[in-house]
């Protein structure tokens, strides 16, 4: 039996006002904006 993909993958998220690094899930949704957990910021999807 094959295993499916989950639906919810982890990413890497970097804040662009602290620079902090955190792996989060990355949610379906087009738009959604990830706080940062240090200072509130938006993060941005970090892609490898
Ligand atoms: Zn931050």
């Amino acid at each position: 039996m094959q295993v499916l993909i989950p639906t919810t993958t982890i990413g890497w998220w970097l804040c662009a006002d602290c620079g902090a690094e955190a792996p989060l899930p990355i949610p379906d949704i087009s738009g959604y904006v990830q706080p940062c957990p240090d200072c509130a910021a938006e993060m941005a999807l970090v892609c490898d």
